[in-house]
Formats: C-alpha cells, sequence, structure tokens
C-alpha cells in the first residue's frame, strides 16, 4: 500500500518519470474526441513537424506510437531490420543492456561491445569492428545517447565519424530517451538515421507516447525489412500519418499535451533548455564533489546533463538512501539498476526543473545520507550547488549589484 499522501509535494528526481509542467497538464484535460474527424489532422499535423525540429532533422520522418520508450525500440528496429541482420552495440549500463536484449529477442545477431559502467559507446572500437566487415554484413550501430542508469553521455557525433571512416553502410540508430529535449541533440548534422524517444523525461510529460524520428536511409531499409510486426510497424502509420491520422485509437490527452510541451520548449528555446541541464547539472556536480564523493561516470567527457549517477562509500548501500529519502523527506531518487544496484543513488535533474527545486532534492539527499550513517557535512552540498547558481545565472538575470 502506498499510504496517504504526504503534505508539500513530492519531489520527482528519479529520474524517470519527470515532473509533468502544469501547463502541460491543463492541455491534457480535454473531453475525448472523434479521432476521425474531419479537423483531427489539424492538431496531429504540425505535431510532426514540430518534432522533427526538436530531433533537429529537416529530411527525416516523425513517429508517434502509443507506447513507452520500448515500443518506439522496438518499432525501430523490427520496421528496418530482418533476423540474422548483424548489428553492434555497444553496451555500458541497464539500457543499452536492453535494447540489445530486444535485438536479440527479435532474432538479429548482436554484437555486443561491453565497455566499462560509467564510460559510454567508444567510436574507435565500432570503426574498427566496421572497417574489419568488408562484406558489409553489419546492418547497423545501436548507442544509447544518455545511459540514464550511469549518467554517461556519448559522443555521437563521433560515432559517425568513425562509421564513415571505415567508409561503412550501417545505419546508426539512437536512443536519445535521456537526451532528446534537454541535451543537444543534431540528427541531420550528426548522420543519425534513426533515432527515439519517450515523453515522460525531457518532454515533461507522463509516459505513454513512444517517439521516432527517422531518416530516408532508414525508411528505405523498411524494404525487405523482416521481423515480425503488426502494432509497432511503421508502414501502417505511413499511410495513416499522410492524411493525419492513426492507424488505430491515439492516445488523446498525451497529444493535446505533447503540442503543449513543444510549445513550451519553443518558447524558451532548446538552446536555453539546454544550458538550463547544464546548469542544473554542474550543480549537481559541485555538490556531490563537496561531499567528497564520486559520480559512476568516471570522466568528465562522460558527464550527463541529465542524470547524475552518485556512489555511496563501500559498506554503504544506496537503496538505504533512496528509502530513507522517500519515507522521511517525500523524495523520490533513482536506484542503482542491475551491475550497480546499490552501490549508487541517482538525482535526474531534467525537464521541468529550476535551481531552488535541486536544491530541494540536494537537501534532501544530503539528509538522507547522514540518516544512513554516511557522515557528509551538513550543508555542504547545498552551499556548493547554491554558490556555483548564483555565479553560474544567464546574463539576462543579472542584477546591478553584480
Ligand atoms: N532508453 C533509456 C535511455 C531509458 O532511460 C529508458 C527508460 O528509462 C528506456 C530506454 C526505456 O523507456 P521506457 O521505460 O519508457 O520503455
Amino acid at each position: 500500500m502506498a499510504g496517504p499522501r504526504k503534505p508539500g509535494s513530492n519531489f520527482l528526481f528519479v529520474p524517470w518519470p519527470t515532473n509533468v509542467h502544469d501547463r502541460i497538464l491543463r492541455a491534457m484535460h480535454v473531453p475525448m474526441e472523434d479521432h476521425r474527424s474531419s479537423i483531427f489532422p489539424e492538431l496531429t499535423k504540425p505535431l510532426y513537424e514540430e518534432l522533427k525540429k526538436l530531433f533537429k532533422s529537416k529530411d527525416g520522418q516523425a513517429f508517434i506510437f502509443p507506447s513507452s520508450g520500448t515500443g518506439a525500440w522496438e518499432a525501430s528496429i523490427t520496421s528496418t531490420r530482418s533476423p540474422g541482420d548483424k548489428v553492434i552495440a555497444p553496451r555500458f549500463g541497464q539500457f543499452s543492456h536492453l535494447w540489445a536484449e530486444l535485438c536479440t529477442r527479435h532474432g538479429l545477431d548482436v554484437i555486443v561491445q561491453d565497455e566499462d559502467w560509467g564510460t559510454g559507446a567508444n567510436p574507435e572500437r565500432i570503426g574498427e569492428a566496421l572497417a574489419a566487415d568488408k562484406t558489409h554484413k553489419i546492418k547497423g550501430v545501436l548507442v544509447v545517447h544518455n545511459e540514464t542508469a550511469t549518467g554517461v553521455t556519448s559522443d555521437i557525433a563521433a560515432v559517425r565519424r568513425a562509421i564513415d571512416a571505415a567508409n561503412h553502410p550501417a545505419l546508426l540508430y539512437v536512443d536519445g530517451v535521456s537526451s532528446i529535449g534537454s541535451i543537444d541533440f543534431r540528427m541531420d548534422e550528426w548522420g543519425v538515421d534513426l533515432a527515439i524517444t519517450g515523453s515522460q523525461k525531457g518532454l515533461m510529460l507522463p509516459a505513454g507516447l513512444g517517439i521516432a524520428c527517422v531518416s530516408q536511409k532508414a525508411l528505405a531499409a523498411m524494404e525487405g525489412a523482416k521481423c515480425r510486426k503488426c502494432y509497432f510497424d511503421f508502414a501502417d502509420h505511413i499511410k495513416a500519418n499522410a492524411s493525419g491520422y492513426f492507424p488505430y485509437t491515439p492516445a488523446l490527452p498525451l497529444l493535446y499535451g505533447l503540442r503543449e510541451a513543444l510549445a513550451i520548449l519553443d518558447e524558451e528555446g532548446l538552446d536555453n533548455v539546454f544550458a538550463r541541464h547544464q546548469r542544473l547539472a554542474e550543480g549537481t556536480r559541485r555538490a556531490v564533489d563537496a561531499w567528497g564523493l564520486k559520480l559512476c561516470a568516471k570522466e568528465p567527457k562522460w558527464y550527463s546533463n541529465t542524470v547524475s549517477a552518485i556512489l555511496v562509500p563501500q559498506g554503504y548501500n544506496g537503496g538505504d538512501v533512496i528509502d530513507v529519502a522517500f519515507r522521511r523527506y517525500n523524495l523520490a531518487l533513482g536506484a542503482g539498476l542491475s551491475q550497480v544496484a546499490g552501490k549508487l543513488f541517482r538525482i535526474g535533474h531534467l525537464g521541468d526543473l529550476n535551481e531552488l527545486m535541486l536544491l530541494g532534492a540536494i537537501a534532501g539527499a544530503e539528509m538522507s545520507m547522514r540518516d544512513v550513517g554516511i557522515m557528509v557535512e551538513p550543508g555542504s552540498g547545498v552551499a556548493a550547488a547554491q554558490e556555483y547558481f548564483r555565479g553560474a545565472q544567464p546574463k539576462e538575470t543579472r542584477v546591478a549589484a553584480e
């Protein structure tokens, strides 16, 4: 039993789902309507165009599935690949692991490249595997841009450069579930062939939409793709979406929410959104440093601007910190998954979030750590983040005294 709701706000920093923006909550409060009416395309058609801007793709085609992010993985793989197809999948956390496993379960021949958890995709290693594949048996490279389980961001542009240097036609598939709409992502410029995301992270919506953006090259791979599919077939969506409809009943309130989410991101400006996430992440890192703790991400080049995975000292269990944070302070922190279970806790700092909200989470993490015996200096993380936030404000918010 969840028990009675505590007074005040629940501090949701798991890092998924994220806070649903108030405007989005209101936008989703709609009566049901006929999704085959003549005016329905007025809602849907602009969504596809706006989504392409979010992915930074001019020539791609956007798809919206009533699913979580996993559905978008499945749609992407089954619509473009056949059993037996070889794909490279760097694996360095729970989500890169699950994506590779999904491919295996669809009969693909997955070449897993295991990397240390706390690091990310290794472009050199990918390039070497592709260069050795003289007959072009490898059909795709699958990279999780931001590994939510470890707080690691991989360099997608460098992976594209490695594919090009090997002169290999493999498609570049990218999971942007915890990056798109929060961390810089440039589908066309980075030569990404197919990218996916979900509604419940940077888009500030509840879970329930699996979103893909697919290049013309990846769309061409649909021809002859023999993986079994039905509900998640791109082809059915292409037919129905052309006139603004869906092949089945769409998740109507989420579509209204998505329209509002895209408007909110556009009003703030994507570059400002990315800068805000950078600032929030750096403030969190300053707090971690002040606590004398380390991130799971092994080097600054891997640091994620949407989630920080914080290692607890040996002899302590990250799960205890999470439990006490939730029960005593109404703060939801993310757990360590699989290989890193118990070794860390995560603070998600993405979506509809600002400095003072994040300071609440940092304060709560600090109190919870002390409660379980991790004797970080009281106030040290909060103070370090505060001072960073004060100095890192955008120019337009500077005050005369500064
Ligand atoms: N990929 C990444 C990077 C994720 O963080 C997640 C979930 O958190 C997924 C994929 C799976 O998405 P979902 O749980 O929405 O199916």
